[in-house]
């Protein structure tokens, strides 16, 4: 069961950092290589950037080369919503969070092992809660 997060534009605004907004709110993307999480390890839990709701797990976490955060599956298949998009003249799977509708980024179909998928998403979108040592 997902707790739906439903906040006035206002709210999100005095929310999240104009950065965050730009990802999360109007399906910015942040530039390749600069994001928080891109080459962190940390063994943890990345939660939506705007709500809390769990989504990736550090262990489904691999180095894509891609400039950004990448996992091979989600931490509950619930907890994202997935949708067509062909903005940019491209078609590409859009992931965002089932919770809040947060644009987290996209999914492609060329990741590795178990799943083959890879899950591209900004470090903008997450909030990493690391695991107690
Ligand atoms: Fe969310």
């Amino acid at each position: 069961m997902v707790k739906r997060v439903e906040k006035s534009d206002a709210e999100w605004r005095e929310l999240l950092s104009a950065d965050q907004y730009q990802v999360l709110r109007s399906k910015g993307t942040e530039r390749a290589f600069t994001g928080e999480h891109n080459n962190t390890k940390t063994a943890g839990t990345y939660v939506c950037g705007g709500c809390g709701q769990p989504l990736f797990s550090s262990s489904t976490k691999f180095d894509s080369g891609s400039g950004w955060p990448s996992f091979y599956e989600p931490i509950d298949a619930v907890h994202i919503e997935e949708e067509r998009d062909t903005s940019y003249g491209m078609v590409r799977t859009e992931v965002m969070c089932s919770a809040c509708d947060g644009h987290l980024g996209h999914v492609f179909a060329d990741g590795p092992a178990p799943t083959g998928l890879r899950y591209c998403i900004n470090s903008l979108s997450l909030k990493l809660e690391a695991d107690e040592e």
